[in-house]
């Protein structure tokens, strides 16, 4: 039986990032809703005009007219990042920390949640020349391996799954639909998934691409790539102490979620495809594990979705958890970013 670890801090970091105004926000009448104070707080649809809900100089009077009062809302969160952070920023002041609690054989998950375009992929998967923090936390991982390697060995694993429509599919070796079983070593797992080897984190960019490009597209709409779909990267590790053959695993597990636009409780207008309604199953199944463990309940419902059986032995106990929550800084996602915002606030009071 592993240690209990008594930590000081909490076990769920949950952070959130706005993305910079894209060139429609900018260039179309729409306010800023969001304003970051300072690292940890964030005021939404503030009251007072400022600079910054100014576009091109013109402040968009006609549309307050018709607007209800701003909620002017203060939100306190581990962090928040504003339009000019960047990934490394991101990196460094969430997932890096990940890594000692790994090799200490503790699991841990992190969540990109969001509304499509808020920047949930660019936060994860990034770019070659700007990646993101899937691709920097295994480098990480990587540097942590080669100082520890004279007293252990390591064993690193990769697999990148898709869950879509609550089938669960391998996004590296596409097939048939794959089933959950429970392992001894590592919990649960996908049966019958290939379990990639990886050397150096050069790798990770080709089988991250080669995932990517297996990604669900909906078939009648172009726009919506990738937006139902939950894409899941995990990091198998496996460890022995040279001295006393002590064996050690842990699991890391990045999860780039399916646009939660309609897994939001208010923005959920009536099931009109059941991909719609079972992404909202793993979505809302997520949420209530989360609020299962805030509330201190010792029932936590991870039988309920393919998403949180499989994150079953990732969240909640020793597990370490990160969750980034992204949102658009514009009024055009007023409701979205709202929504994201409150469930963020919830998973902070685990
Ligand atoms: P999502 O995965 O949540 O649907 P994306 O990550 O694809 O959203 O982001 C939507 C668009 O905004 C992309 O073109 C992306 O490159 C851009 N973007 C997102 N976040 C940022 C950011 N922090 N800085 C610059 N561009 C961003
Ligand atoms: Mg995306």
């Amino acid at each position: 039986p592993k240690t209990t670890l008594v930590r000081s801090s909490a076990n769920v970091k949950v952070v959130v990032r706005v993305r910079p105004p894209n060139d429609r926000e900018r260039t179309e009448n729409n306010r800023v809703v969001v304003k970051v104070v300072d690292e940890q707080l964030l005021i939404f649809d503030p009251k007072i005009n400022t600079q910054s809900f100014f576009y091109h100089g013109v402040e968009q009077k006609g549309r307050d007219l018709l607007r209800k009062a701003n909620k002017d809302l203060q939100f306190m969160f581990d962090r928040v990042f504003g339009f000019n952070c960047t990934n490394e920023e991101v990196f460094e002041n969430t997932t890096k920390n990940l890594i000692n609690s790994l090799m200490d054989g503790y699991n841990c998950s992190v969540f990109a949640y969001g509304a499509t375009g808020a920047g949930k992929t660019h936060t994860m998967i990034g770019h070659s020349d700007n990646p993101g923090i899937t691709y920097l936390t295994m480098a990480e991982l990587f540097k942590a391996k080669q100082a520890l390697h004279t007293e252990r060995n390591f064993e690193l694993g990769i697999s990148y799954i898709e869950v879509y429509n609550e089938l669960v599919q391998d996004l590296l070796n596409p097939g048939a639909p794959l089933q959950l079983r429970d392992d001894g070593r590592y919990g649960v797992m996908v049966a019958g998934i290939k379990v990639h080897k990886i050397e150096n984190p050069q790798e990770l960019f080709m089988l991250l691409a080669q995932g990517n490009s297996n990604r669900t597209q909906h078939p009648t709409d172009a726009n919506a790539e990738s937006s139902r779909s939950h894409a899941v990267f995990q990091v198998y590790i496996q460890m022995e102490f040279k001295a006393t053959r002590e064996v050690r695993a842990a699991k890391l597990s990045m999860i780039d979620l399916a646009g939660s636009e309609r897994g939001s409780v208010t923005g959920y207008g009536g099931a009109r495809f059941a991909e719609g309604a079972n992404i909202n199953k793993s979505l809302l199944a997520l949420g209530n594990c989360i609020n299962s463990l805030a509330d201190g309940q010792k029932y936590v419902p991870y039988r309920d979705s393919k998403l949180t059986r499989l994150l079953k032995d990732s969240l909640g106990g020793n597990c370490q958890t990160v969750m980034v929550a992204n949102v658009s800084p514009s009024s055009l996602s007023y409701d979205d970013t709202y929504n994201t915002l409150k469930y963020a606030m919830r998973a902070k009071k685990i």
